[in-house]
């Protein structure tokens, strides 16, 4: 059945630079720390910002289905020049690289590491005029699902290097004189890192103390501080530091600048202090970095002076793509454990993949990882046709998603495992029985929730961004901060923003998936996000309106949004690539995908319908002061560990 348009023309949001998009939100009941970060971070924001895109879309209400239908296929030139490569790296890894010996020795040999340079796996996006590969984002994301099912730690060290490492902010930001400097460098296997994280710099860059002060003819910076585990940083010969310059006054005050710098690690004053242990990723080259009196040349700039924390934002809006691509990896690895073991595996009377419980975990791990693929390739495919499209929502969103999947999806495993699940790869080896690693996967797992931004980061990262068109025309209104002249400007713009959007929520239409053809039970779980994509932008709105600017404190309830919108796009990316797979598929894989995809969305449909009835109904304000209690030490029976 087809959907028609009656709807009237939507109002053109009103568009906004990053500096007054900074002044769209009431600061004046924030703290210092607080308001700093804001306004670092708002400043950094993207100009892609001013786009809209799939993911934006669908929590303003205006899903468009022509925007992920048909679903991106690769050229068969691109996937031969993919193929060739992940041949040659797949041969490498089964051949030459042994994943439990670097776990157990915590080091990965260096004729690895050579042999990886020599495949041109350090340079696989560098462009073939600067010594790479020249491979496309899609390509770079199925290396990383190949990495990701073999060996946490190289995945690690290659992602480290190349997603926000030296290559990728160059090939964004650098002159060409930086390219031609360092690209072939770095391409034949120089390893570089990125420094961004020092002791009290987590998720919060406002509080950097690394600093680069000019020299006084203005040709040199130098560079002192200390940063903290940055990947790659005992190896590496080359490194993106990320450090405080000047500030400079921003409409009468003095706002902190961000500048970074490509370090080579030979310069004098650059010191290894130490390298970190980790509970997983035992090899990798992580450490603690001393600058003393380090002097860098101007040139050696990324972008601009202060637009440091614009080149890590940017740079992680791609270089965040790889993590949810090794994700699916590690859950395809998952899937054939699972599947060999549940298979074969009888306890009372059945093989245990028979029993119900044990079904339902089976069932979790395949829709997942279909579902986490699905989102990482429509994400790559994005890179792919435009390098400057706006991709951050769909990278983020796969990251957060991705990477809480693939938690579950390892935890699963090692329950169906059991305790053949939790046992070492070698001791299971010395036992005679086959070395299968969960017990290390979930180990080398666990932090992809937490580096590459964290999930609650990415839970605000995107909460800001499904809000920044109602900020934009609603922010000065609600801002106590903006004179009251321009607030009733700003109202009765919003006004009349409203009085066409908000009706529009209400009406079914302008999806314009009448246009596309569908296998029906696909078009229904689509039917079903392009309604609930109209669903949560009424109730985004009426938060809005309830909390005004103390919306932004309700971080619970923001990430419920969050979690919509997210699964939404996991929905609507598993049924376009469903429906291009089709094609290809004999009439009995056809059933089954369908049956695969149906169970998925079902699932995800039962997930979105619990948050919305969470932000009606909900305990976040009593948890939230049960929190404050436990902090203040209000329950003394919690301070003693015995009763
Ligand atoms: C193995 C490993 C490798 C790493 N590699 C690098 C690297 O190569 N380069 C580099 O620069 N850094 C690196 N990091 C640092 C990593 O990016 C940080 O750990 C991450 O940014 C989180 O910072 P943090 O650990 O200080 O946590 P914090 O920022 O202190 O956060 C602690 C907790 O509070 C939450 N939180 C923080 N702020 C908020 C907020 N406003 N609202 C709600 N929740 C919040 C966080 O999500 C987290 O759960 C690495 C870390 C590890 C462990």
């Amino acid at each position: 059945m087809s959907t028609i348009n009656t709807t009237p023309e939507e109002p053109k949001p009103i568009q906004t630079s990053a500096e007054e998009n900074a002044s769209l939100i009431d600061t004046s009941k924030m703290n210092a720390g607080q308001r700093a970060a804001l306004e670092m971070t708002e400043a950094a924001r993207d100009a892609a910002a001013e786009k809209t895109s799939f993911g934006s879309d669908l929590f303003m209400g205006r899903f468009d289905a022509t925007k992920i239908f048909p679903f991106p296929e690769q050229s068969t030139e691109d996937r031969d020049q993919g193929d060739a490569f992940l041949q040659r790296l797949e041969k490498f890894l089964k051949e030459k690289v042994d994943p439990d010996e670097i776990d157990r020795t915590g080091e990965i040999p260096q004729e690895v590491i050579d042999g990886l340079a020599k495949l041109g796996a350090f340079g696989i996006k560098i462009s073939r005029s600067y010594g790479g590969l020249g491979l496309s984002q899609t390509n770079y994301s199925r290396a990383a699902m190949l990495l990701g099912s073999f060996d946490g730690n190289i995945t690690a060290l290659l992602s480290a290097h190349q997603s926000i490492g030296v290559p990728q902010p160059l090939i964004m930001f650098g002159t060409e004189e930086q390219k031609r400097k360092y690209l072939p460098r770095v391409a034949a296997g120089e390893i570089s890192a990125f420094a961004l994280t020092e002791p009290d710099v987590g998720s919060d860059p406002a509080t950097m103390t690394t600093s680069a002060e000019p020299t006084p003819d203005g040709k040199h910076f130098i560079i002192n501080g200390e940063k903290l585990w940055c990947t790659n940083g005992t190896k590496a010969g080359v490194l993106v530091v990320m450090a405080k310059t000047p500030s400079k006054m921003v409409n009468g005050k003095p706002r902190n600048q961000v500048t970074a710098f490509i370090v080579d690690v030979n310069t004098p004053g650059v010191e290894v202090v130490c390298r970190c242990h980790f509970m997983g990723l035992r090899a990798l080259y992580n450490g603690v970095i001393r600058f003393k009196d380090v002097k860098v040349p101007r040139e050696n700039i990324l972008l601009a002076e202060g637009k440091g924390l614009r080149v890590a934002l940017s740079t992680l809006n791609t270089g965040r793509l790889t993590l949810p691509a090794a994700c699916v990896g590690l859950s395809k690895r998952c899937l054939e454990i699972v599947k060999d073991w549940a298979a074969k595996r009888v306890q009372w009377g059945a093989n245990i993949g028979k029993h119900a419980a044990i079904a339902d975990k089976i069932a979790m791990i395949a829709g997942n990882t279909f579902a986490m693929e699905s989102m990482a390739l429509f994400s790559s495919s994005i890179v792919d046709r435009d390098k400057k499209a706006d991709v951050r929502l769909e990278a983020a969103m796969a990251k957060l998603w991705g990477t809480e999947a693939a938690w579950r999806i390892v935890d699963e495993t090692m329950q169906i495992r059991g305790g053949r699940g939790y046992e070492t790869a070698q001791s299971l080896k010395a036992r005679g029985e086959t070395g299968i690693p969960v017990e290390r996967m979930m180990r080398d797992c666990r932090i992809n929730t937490i580096f590459e931004g964290s999930s609650e980061i990415m839970r605000l990262f995107l909460a800001r961004e499904a809000l920044d068109p109602h900020l934009k025309v609603a922010g000065a209104m609600l801002n106590s901060q903006v004179p009251m002249g321009q607030r009733l400007k700003a109202a009765m713009k919003a006004g009349m923003f409203y009085a066409g959007w908000y009706p529009r929520q209400w009406l079914p239409g302008g999806s314009k998936l009448g246009r596309i053809s569908l296998h029906p039970v696909l078009k229904r779980h689509m039917r079903f996000v392009a309604s609930a994509s109209r669903r949560l932008a009424r109730r985004l709105f009426h938060a809005m309106v309830r909390f005004g600017p103390k919306l932004e404190r309700e971080q619970v309830l923001l990430g419920r949004f969050v979690d919509i919108g997210t699964e939404l796009f996991a929905m609507a990316a598993s049924c376009s690539r469903a429906q291009s797979l089709l094609k290809q598929s004999a009439p009995e894989q056809q059933k089954e995908l369908i049956g695969l995809v149906d169970y998925f969305c079902s699932a995800a449909r039962l997930r979105i319908a619990r948050n919305f009835d969470g932000i009606r109904r909900n305990v976040d304000a009593k948890a939230y002061r049960c929190a404050q209690s436990v902090l203040k030490g209000a329950f003394p029976v919690f301070t003693r560990i015995v009763p």
